[in-house]
Parts: C-alpha cells; structure tokens; sequence
C-alpha cells in the first residue's frame, strides 16, 4: 500500500512516499533562507512561496519513489496545526490528487506526524524499533510543548502543556536578544558547547517544583531579559557564550523535571522525544543520562530530517489511519485547522489515576 503524503504547515514544503513505515521518498524544500531576514516565519510569504513549489516537490517525490501518481494508494495531508494560508495549499494539491484519481484521502495530525517520526525507517525497513506501548512523549518544537501518552496507534492524551510560549520559541527569542538571527536554537546550542554547558546565571526553572505538568517559559524569559539589560554591549559580547549556555540548560533543566514527573505518574519508562528541538545534542546527552538514572528506554528521530517539519511522518502516521480506516469523507471539506490539538486534553492532578495506561 503506497502513500503519498504532503506537509505544508509552516515553512516547509514537502512531500513523502511512504509503503507501511518504510520511506520510499522524501522530498522537502525548506523557506528558511526566505524567513531568516524577517527574524520569523511570515505567513504570506511562506504561502506564495509553498504554492510555487507545491507542484515540483509532488513530482520530485513522485519520480524519486520510481511511481507514477496512479499507482499511489492513498493520499495523505497534514490539516494542522499550523499557519492557515499555508496548510491550505498542501490540503488543496492533496483533495485534487485524491479526487483525479479516485483514491482516498487520510488527514492527519501534525503533531502526531512528529510523534510516529520515531518510527518512520528508511527504504530498508531500519530501523526496526518495535513498537511497545504506552510511550510518554515530550513534543518540542517551534510552537508546541506537550507531554502526551501514547496509549496505542492513533490514541493519545495530552497531559501537559506549555501555558505560554514553546521551549523552541523562548530559544528563538533568546537567541534573538542575543543578536542572531531565526531561528535561535541552533546558535544558542554551539555557543553553549564552546563553553562546556556551564550553567554561570542559574536562571530560574519555571513550574519546576509546582504540581502540574505544564510549562511556562515567560518569566524565564523576562529574567533572561533582564540580565542581559545589565551588560553593557561589550560586556555582552563577551559574556554571550555564557548567557547562551545558562538560558539553554534553564530550558532543558524544565524538560526533564517534567517529563521524570510525568513517567513517575503514568508508570511509562520508554520516552519519545519529538520536534525540532529534539534534534539538540546537549538535550540528548541529558536525556541519556537521566535514563540510565531512571531506568528508562529513551528515543529519538533515527534520522536528522525526521526532527523537523516533514511529509515522511505523516505518510507513516497516514498509514496507521488508513489501517483504523479512518478516511476522509467524500463530503467533507476538509478545512484547515490552524489550532487543531491533539485529542483529549486532560488537566492534570497530583492525585490523578493512570491505570489504565500502565505497562503490563
Ligand atoms: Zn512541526
């Protein structure tokens, strides 16, 4: 059963074929040269621009998986989250595709494209990681911070979220005040190598000890804000590194308390990381090393493209759909949702029960 999938839900444009959970093709033009000037992504813009590609990145994929649009099973698209103007571009190439060739259509969840990224493989089925559930899941991306359990293919609850802004986000605009450009994080990261990951400004951990498994990064931002106030520019300058690597480990430090709150909860041990962040190497190494403490089984996107925005994870989560036969109806019209979550948010309490969702 051969998927084509398409992603256009910030400043990708991007196409996968995908047969189970092997990529048979990926393609994926990125914007981000197009953005960097304006210190973000900028909608109308990234929707001329997914517009002009849409086609070509469909028929790269296309000719890249060695088929022609006939012989594809199902279509697949991402419906959101994500900027509204541009998320209708890809769901508008998939309803034609789906309905010129009489197949049927299967949309998904952006956010549950970056959990099943975890087991997208390659061509030739690696790697195999089984599928073991329940996972819990830590989402970090640019717009999203979320704690999900993932109780069974297509099944979630989210258990916690940001309350403000995304961890990805608060690097952004760190990286920002600290003068470079968008996006934040990957310059955050390597000035923070360069000085070992030293944690000099202890900035605080919002929410750290509080009962709740959301996150907050607004008043780290302020107190952020605040200390690089008190620099001169030349200080700055050279206390950059420093302010980098503090900010970074104040972030990650709120990642882990959560989510070690969260396993000790649920009773789930394999964790899921998910997202743009994820791709971070100093966020690997403490995950690492908070498993072999907890005895947990941790994993990320076995590959570096399967961190960011992608159409691969969503032909994968596609096919999962399409085997729960959860198509799109003729008659629906698939609008985009731009704040479309996952289902079943629940709010959670110290004294909540996971029973359900414990291993064995
Ligand atoms: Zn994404």
């Amino acid at each position: 059963m051969k998927i084509l999938a398409i992603d256009t839900s910030c400043d990708e444009t991007s196409c996968a074929v995908v047969e189970g959970r092997r990529v048979l093709s990926s393609v994926v033009y990125s914007q981000a040269v197009l953005h960097k000037k304006w210190g973000g992504v900028l909608p109308s813009l990234a929707r001329r621009a997914h517009a002009e590609r849409i086609d070509w990145v469909v028929e790269k994929a296309l000719k890249n998986a060695g088929i022609n649009e006939t012989e594809v099973d199902i279509f697949a698209v991402t419906k959101g989250p994500g900027l509204a103007i541009a998320l209708e571009v890809g769901i508008e190439k998939a309803k034609q595709l789906a309905a010129k060739n009489g197949k049927p259509l299967v949309a998904v969840n952006h956010m549950e494209g970056h959990i099943y990224s975890n087991f997208v493989q390659n061509s030739k089925g690696n790697p195999i990681r089984e599928m073991q559930f329940p996972y819990l899941v830590l989402l970090i991306s640019g717009a999203h911070t979320e704690l999900v359990i993932f109780k069974d293919n297509i099944e979630y609850e989210v258990i916690g979220r940001t309350v403000d802004d995304a961890a990805g986000e608060a690097l952004d605009k760190a990286g920002r005040l600290l003068g470079f450009g968008y996006p934040g994080g990957p310059g955050i990261e390597q000035l923070a190598s360069e000085v070992n990951n030293e944690d000099t400004f202890k900035f605080p951990r919002p929410l750290i000890h509080r009962d709740t498994l959301n996150f907050s990064y607004s008043g780290l931002k302020t107190s952020f804000l605040y200390k690089v106030k008190e620099f001169t520019e030349e200080e700055k300058l050279k206390q950059l590194k420093q302010l980098a690597s503090s900010f970074q480990e104040a972030v990650f430090d709120t990642l882990i308390s959560k989510t070690k709150k969260a396993s000790k909860l649920t009773g789930i041990n394999r964790i899921i990381l998910g997202g743009g962040v994820s791709v971070n190497k100093r966020l690997r190494n403490k995950f690492r090393s908070e498993a072999k403490q907890n005895n947990w089984q941790v994993y990320f996107p076995p590959y570096k493209y399967l961190n960011f925005d992608n159409a691969a994870m969503i032909g994968v989560a596609a096919y999962y759909k399409a085997q729960k036969k959860q198509f799109v109806a003729k008659d629906d019209p698939v609008d985009r949702i731009p704040r479309l979550s996952l289902p079943a948010f629940i709010t959670y309490k110290s004294d909540m029960k996971f029973s359900k969702v414990r291993p064995e």
